[in-house]
């Protein structure tokens, strides 16, 4: 098992990618605490993780509020006494080139997937600085190093994870601590789903062109970012520090 006795912290657990990675660390041994803004969700995956003999809890935090992150990792320390692994995954898009795009959805989507990462690794490093271990699993994307049509704001937060992810690792080399990044091509997740129903008039023609843009000719699968979040999280990548690990089916370099 390649994350025994470790405890392993996922945000937006409750779907999609984050779901499935944490019923991976799980089977790989991990304590996987599911933190979501939707309690449903999130407490549906701690079940399911149960069911099949893992463990795992959840809180119920929105990754945007300082008070709720603050408080959330601090009860985690004082019941599990430390955090090992942090991935930060919640987040959301959207659709609109920037003149299309309202003030206000620029500030959640920036919010949520920019301050989102900031937050919980905030309030953690200084336990893993303590601990002088630790790793962190920011969630990026390939929005990041192409241009994606109408996706604006999207992809100016997903470079801004990674840049930020360079950034924390040059800080926190000296802690023993590893900070990595992950950049998925199109994954069918219900995120996907949601973006192609809402920015398309047919989702199976606009499938169909997402699907000829990856080499691979088919869309990612959850489980595939999940195997290279794994890979981040595990002690088999210990020279990966600051690193972009690409999972898009060779869209970006293709
Ligand atoms: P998803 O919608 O299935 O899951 C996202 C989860 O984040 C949900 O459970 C949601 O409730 C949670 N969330 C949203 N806002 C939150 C908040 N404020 N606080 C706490 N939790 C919140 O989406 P997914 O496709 O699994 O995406 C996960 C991550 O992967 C996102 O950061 C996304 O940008 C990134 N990503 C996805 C794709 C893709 O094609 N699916 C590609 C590249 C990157």
């Amino acid at each position: 098992m390649r994350l025994l006795n470790k405890i392993a912290v996922i945000t937006g657990g409750g779907s999609g990618i984050g779901k499935e990675s944490a019923r991976l660390f799980a089977k790989e041994g991990a304590f996987v605490i599911i933190t979501d803004i939707h309690a449903e969700n999130g407490q549906g995956t701690v079940s399911e993780i149960e069911e099949n003999g893992g463990k795992a809890a959840f809180y119920e935090v929105d990754v945007t509020n300082p008070e709720a992150v603050q408080s959330a990792i601090h009860q985690m320390i004082e019941t599990y006494k430390k955090i090992d692994i942090l991935f930060n995954n919640a987040g959301i898009s959207n659709v609109g080139r920037v003149d299309e795009v309202e003030p206000d959805v620029w500030d959640r989507i920036m919010s949520v997937n920019v301050k989102g990462v900031y937050l919980p690794s905030k309030y953690t490093l200084p336990y893993m600085m303590e601990q002088k271990s630790g790793v962190v699993i920011n969630m990026s994307s390939c929005a990041a190093e192409m241009g994606l049509v109408k996706r604006a704001a999207y992809s100016a937060t997903k470079g801004a994870v990674l840049a930020l992810t360079k950034a924390m690792q040059v800080d926190y080399a000296p802690y023993n601590i590893r900070v990595n990044a992950l950049l998925p091509g199109t994954i069918l997740t219900p995120f996907v789903e949601d973006y192609l129903e809402n920015s398309y008039d047919d989702p199976e023609i606009a499938i169909g062109t997402i699907k000829k843009r990856q080499l691979s000719g088919e869309l990612g699968r959850p489980s595939d970012v999940a195997k290279a979040a794994l890979f981040l999280a595990s002690d088999e990548s210990t020279f990966m520090m600051g690193s972009p690990l690409y999972i898009d089916g060779g869209v970006v370099f293709g």
